[in-house]
């Protein structure tokens, strides 16, 4: 266990110099104080958890104090911005303190997020809103305990620092790690300026440290590139998998590792529903629930494009044919987990489908039926659970679908089928109500709500006593919410 003072500093992405980032300090808040901080995501830096308490760990991620060993940088890239193109984006409100590494070897971006204006601010103020900081951290740690690769967040700073946005809010700050901040938009800045000897570098660090087996192979940049499409292909398949809707799918918020990044507006399905929009900007839909799946791959084209001085084009078309079988087998898989099913069979892709389209029409909350379907043997949870179907024959035509197809799958007890299922079935998900109760409470100055929201989700497996209220359908008032965009 370390102490705050005991961080070992390795920035290696400050080091590729003044064309990849610029100095720039963080802009402290006034009054920081610790509103909700991750134990898990302190031991990935061997901290002891006692030391979020302290006044230093506030003035440390609240922007007052920094290691000597930390060089803030904020990064440029660009990105496609719902389709269209921008030519220079970067950092306006994140700064990379540093890369810490831990005692197993591992390296940490340190980056922390609502610290000030930088050259990359545009029109805005640098800052981030609690609201925003709250609804990343709990995000991020969420999607983490579900098996989904994510950026981590080891806490949330406040302050009285007031900030404009439709309204006076409160600034904050988020301390988000991840093995890298480096986005698609990175290697399309380099690409688009025509700065082709740093993009060699960018490509030569993203190998070297993120991608080293890739070296083994023939074609170490295609290889690199196979895997950032596998490691999308799978992530997608998790996030419709579990009814994660991502909102703001640009290219500059799609990590180089094929972790889930960039928080906007995203939100956890209640009903299910395929064309669900959470980003109320979103006109057209482009980023709604099932379109992500084929975003995944025009963003995968776009950073093939940005790829092409390494790479032919041949080459690159062939790994992006892989996305869409690599997806389909991996949420197949992960589907029929969540029913419970053992074994492969060629009707299963049809079988989901049909629960989904069926689910759709009648607004039945997509987590708690799957989680459901597993507390009884197959007959008794559809006969329980077949109250929540507006489409009753459509439903009862399912169900017999899927008792046999259960009974063909294998020889186990109930016993076994919901240890099974429940280990793939979350009971709690971050529900944007659920969010928005703690949000409220922390905006008065209680963070009690936050510390048990995020508590619960950090097991979100596992039945917790006295915690009922957390697997529940949204209340009424709960079901629509509208969340702001600016954040
Ligand atoms: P986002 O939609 O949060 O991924 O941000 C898109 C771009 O706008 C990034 O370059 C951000 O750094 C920048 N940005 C977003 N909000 C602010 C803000 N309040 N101040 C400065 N830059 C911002
Ligand atoms: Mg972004």
């Amino acid at each position: 266990m370390k102490a705050l003072d005991e961080l070992t500093f390795d920035n290696r992405f400050a080091r590729l110099g003044d064309a990849f980032s610029t100095h720039v300090l963080p802009e402290p808040l006034d009054e920081p104080r610790l509103v909700v901080a991750s134990k898990a995501a302190m031991a990935l830096l061997d901290l002891d958890p006692a030391v979020a308490e302290t006044s230093v760990f506030a003035e440390l991620f609240g922007g007052h104090k920094l290691w000597a060993e930390a060089e803030p940088r904020a990064m440029v890239y660009s990105g496609h911005q719902f389709g269209g193109y921008t030519p220079q984006l970067g950092d306006g409100r994140g700064l990379l303190l540093g890369e810490v590494y831990n005692e197993a070897g591992e390296h940490w971006d340190l980056h922390l997020k609502g610290a000030g204006m930088t050259p990359y601010s545009r029109m805005g103020d640098g800052r981030a809103v609690l609201r925003s900081s709250i609804r990343e951290f709990l995000a991020s740690e969420a999607l983490h305990a579900l098996g989904i690769p994510t950026s981590r967040a080891l806490c949330v700073i406040g302050s009285s620092t007031p900030v404009w946005r439709e309204k006076q809010e409160r600034g904050a700050m988020v301390l988000r790690l991840a093995h890298s901040h480096i986005r698609f938009g990175h290697f399309e800045y380099f690409y688009y300026t025509k700065k082709s000897e740093q993009q060699a570098e960018l490509a030569e660090h993203v190998l070297n440290l993120h991608y080293p087996e890739c070296r083994e192979q023939p074609e170490p940049y295609l290889a690199m590139f196979r895997e950032i499409v596998e490691r999308n292909a799978e992530m997608i398949a998790k996030w419709q998998a579990y009814g994660f809707c991502h909102g703001v799918m640009n290219t500059d918020n799609m990590s180089i590792l094929g972790i889930t990044f960039d928080f906007g507006p995203f939100a956890f399905l209640d009903d299910f529903d395929a064309h669900f929009i959470c980003n109320h900007s979103d006109h057209e839909g482009r980023y709604s629930f099932s379109n992500q799946v084929p975003i995944g791959q025009w963003n995968l084209s776009a950073l093939a494009q940005a790829l092409t001085p390494f790479i032919s084009v041949d080459a690159l078309k062939e790994a992006l044919g892989l996305y869409l079988p690599l997806y389909q087998a991996h949420y197949l898989d992960l589907m029929r987990r969540r029913l419970g099913l053992t074994t492969a069979e060629d009707a299963d892709q049809q079988l989901v489908e049909r629960l989904l389209k069926l689910m759709q029409n009648s607004g039945v909350d997509y987590t708690l039926f799957l989680r459901h379907l597993g507390d009884e043997p197959a007959a008794l949870a559809v006969a329980r659970l077949r109250d929540d179907f507006v489409d009753l024959a459509g439903f009862d035509a399912w169900a017999e679908q899927y008792k046999a197809r259960v009974a063909r799958d294998g020889d186990y007890t109930q016993e076994q089928r919901r240890e099974r299922m429940h280990a793939v079935n979350p009971l709690y998900i971050l529900r944007n109500y659920l969010a928005q109760n703690a949000i409220a409470a922390a905006e008065s100055g209680d963070y009690s709500e936050v510390r048990r929201l995020h508590d619960v989700l950090t097991r979100p497996f596992e039945e917790q006593a006295g915690m009922e209220q957390y697997a529940q359908r949204p209340p009424d008032w709960g079901k629509h919410l509208e969340i702001s965009c600016s954040s």
